[in-house]
């Protein structure tokens, strides 16, 4: 079970970098595949390695109606020959990604949020006498997931500064935290939390990691919450795209870019400073916000 990895780094130019003497790299991690995208193959890998090693063909997971995770592993459900299941939190609603869930042959089942929340009780109660269930958790969180993010690593050609990525559950931080230890790079970790109240982030990523290790965590850029967006962000993101080519959307990597150039206008780096930026992917959480974008 393998993708090919295309995953370039790619040196991108926009004002604040230029000004202030730093070099911004981009690893396009969702250049790896247009639905399984970004992180999200990084996290499956191994998971659908386990699922194989345990003879299992249904894969069963869970997310909301625009989760980027729902859609990776119905298309990987389809390119890898399992069947897939999704849960999906909420009342019963139609999105372009879910469309592309079920163009896939992901059968959707629809839970209320109060429902939702213990994920193993719904797996047990309605998959609990299928021998060939998978249960995968939300966003492909967990050691395996960790596993697969730590390889992101393995791909630099060079010694970066500083790494940045947008955090959710906390799985792709952890591994590519791992991937630093053990290659005992002198590079930081930047974690960037899209969740009001990421205090919590800490704690999900140390339970991943192998060794304890410091890492940073920038709280204040979550712009009100999950999957919440402010005008600011959304022209932060238009520019970005417009002065780059490479397209971003406002959940994850529109966060993320936005803290790194903040603080690069701050002057948080030393002139001449090395930035990496892991593009997750995700893009089709843009048609979230088609119409709240100023244009
Ligand atoms: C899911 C996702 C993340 C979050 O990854 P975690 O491992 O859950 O922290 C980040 N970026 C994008 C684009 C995503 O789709």
């Amino acid at each position: 079970m393998e993708l090919p990895i295309y995953s370039p780094l790619e040196r991108v130019y926009t004002d604040v970098f230029v000004e202030k003497g730093l070099e911004l790299w981009l690893k396009r991690d969702d250049m790896i595949h247009p639905l399984i995208s970004g992180n999200k193959w990084r996290k499956l890998k191994y998971i659908l390695k386990s699922a194989t090693d345990q003879h299992k063909k249904h894969l069963v997971t869970f997310g909301g109606a625009y989760s980027n995770h729902l859609l990776a592993t119905a298309a990987a459900a389809a390119k890898f020959g399992f069947q897939s299941i999704g849960w999906v939190r909420g009342e019963v609603v139609d999105n372009q990604t879910l469309f592309l869930c079920r163009l896939h042959g992901m059968q959707l089942r629809f839970i209320s949020r109060a429902g939702y929340k213990d994920k193993k009780s719904i797996f047990i109660e309605h998959h609990g006498n299928d021998a060939e269930a998978f249960f995968i958790d939300e966003g492909g969180s967990g050691i395996d997931g960790a596993r697969g993010c730590s390889e992101i690593v393995d791909e630099f050609d060079q010694e970066f500064d500083h790494v940045f990525c947008a955090c959710g559950t906390g799985t792709t931080a952890a591994g590519i935290i791992n991937g630093i230890a053990a290659k005992k790079l002198s590079t930081e970790f930047h974690g960037v939390p899209v969740l009001k109240n990421g205090e919590f982030m800490r704690q999900e990523i140390a339970q991943y990691l192998h060794q304890p290790y410091a890492f940073h965590l920038h709280m204040d850029y979550h712009f009100g919450g999950y999957a919440k967006a402010q005008p600011e962000l959304l022209q932060f993101v238009q520019k970005f795209v417009q002065q780059t080519g490479v397209l971003i959307e406002p959940v994850y990597t529109g966060k993320m870019l936005y803290a790194l150039s903040d603080l690069a206008s701050q002057n948080y780096f030393a002139r001449g400073s090395k930035l990496l930026a892991i593009h997750t992917g995700g893009l089709f959480g843009l048609f979230g916000f088609q119409h709240q974008f100023p244009m």
